[in-house]
């Protein structure tokens, strides 16, 4: 069975900690991408997995099989690096070829798979031109052939897209996506691109300082970050982060005061359990409505700066305690620089987070 499962691993170069204790388990056909900024120790866990890098403390289990003492090359694995190399003198076809060399097919079977994967991925029509005369798009697809041609235990990829341009990246996510979901295979990426996390994950590990700060499905780490760091890091624009005094909490409503307003918002029941104290509340961009008039509920604000995004509007404003506030609207609700918002924010996408950074929620 093609699983992954890292338990408590840590890989420390001298006295510095690359990653901590981190555990991760990938079922068979299930792509998890491990997101996180630069330095966070993607690619260091990725190493450990592969064999490249060998784990200070912890273990690693492909296949039910603990895999620390191996060498890469008795992991079964096949790994597409972010800078793959193709041979020059030798064209498509036996460039894909080249992993079966070692499990001494005969030609007719090392044929027969490799045009199968290059129908797979459409590469069908170019197998007999050199690496020269082909895209940088195909030549991607060409390095996810060569991995998927031997039918290893598990794939990694590390920045596998990166060196692509924006519309090509676009397109290739979605193809190595539907390559990757009829494989079966237990699969782990790294990136740093969440867009390219969130559309090809099944889950999204998201890591920093070396640590896995929460996993969790696309939706997972979007709607329900586990606390403030995830919050700010994933979605864009980027959540809006506002320190507040929560002064009570009575009947699913939270009294607080938020960016200079005293507001009243409805509340998960576990915001309860904390004490009046200054909280961090976290709501998107795209959460707020913008009301006609000030309310109970609303947060006053004034507009700044006007960015136009296509469909939608993004506002820049000003609350009455000097924070900055961030806000889409859609691109039909005219709103003048200067103008006075009252916000709303949907109580479903308003997000409490404790002193610790962790959130509050049941
Ligand atoms: P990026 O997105 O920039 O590739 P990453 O999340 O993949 O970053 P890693 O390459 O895993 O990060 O590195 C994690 C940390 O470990 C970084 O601070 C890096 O400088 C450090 N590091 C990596 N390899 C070594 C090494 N061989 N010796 C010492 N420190 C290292």
């Amino acid at each position: 069975m093609s699983t992954i499962e890292v338990k408590k691993i840590t890989k420390k170069y001298g006295e510095f900690l690359a990653v901590k204790d981190a555990s991760l388990s990938v079922k068979a056909g299930e792509v998890v991408c491990l997101l996180g900024p630069s330095g966070c120790g993607k690619t260091t866990t990725l190493r450990m997995i592969a064999g490249l890098e060998r784990a200070t403390e912890g273990d690693v289990i492909i296949a039910g099989k603990r895999m620390n003492d191996l060498p890469p090359e008795k992991r079964d694995i096949a790994m597409v690096f972010q800078f793959y190399a193709l041979y020059p003198a030798l064209n498509v076809g036996q460039n894909i070829a080249m992993p079966l060399h070692f499990e001494k097919l005969s030609k007719e079977e090392s044929d027969k798979r490799v045009n199968k994967v290059a129908r797979i991925l459409h590469l069908t029509e170019v197998l007999d031109r050199m690496p020269g005369q082909v895209s940088e798009g195909e030549k991607q697809r060409i390095a996810v052939a060569r991995a998927i041609v031997r039918d290893p235990n598990c794939f990694l990829f590390d920045e596998p897209l990166s060196r692509l341009d924006v519309e090509l990246r676009h397109s290739m996510r979605g193809q190595i996506k539907e390559v990757l979901s009829n494989l079966s295979k237990a699969t782990v990426i790294v990136t740093h691109d969440q867009l390219e996390a969130l559309t090809m994950a099944d889950r999204i590990a998201i890591m920093r300082d070396g640590m896995i700060e929460q996993v969790g499905t696309p939706h997972e780490v979007f709607a329900k970050p586990a606390n403030v760091f995830v919050a700010s890091f994933i979605g864009t624009p980027q959540m809006n982060l506002m320190e507040a005094d929560l002064k009570s909490f009575s009947k699913g409503v939270a009294s607080v005061s938020l960016a200079g307003s005293p507001v009243e918002m409805a509340a998960d029941p576990a915001v309860s359990s904390l004490r009046p104290s200054k909280v961090m509340i976290g709501i998107r961009p795209r959460a707020f409505t913008a009301e006609s008039s000030a309310g109970k509920s609303t947060i006053r604000a004034q507009a700044e700066l006007i960015e136009p995004m296509g469909a939608e509007t993004l506002i820049h404003a000003r609350t009455k305690s000097g924070g900055d506030i961030r806000v889409v609207v859609p691109r039909t609700q005219r709103i003048k620089v200067g103008e006075v918002l009252h916000l709303k924010a949907d109580p479903k996408q308003t997000h409490f987070f404790g002193e610790n950074g962790r959130a509050v929620r049941a």
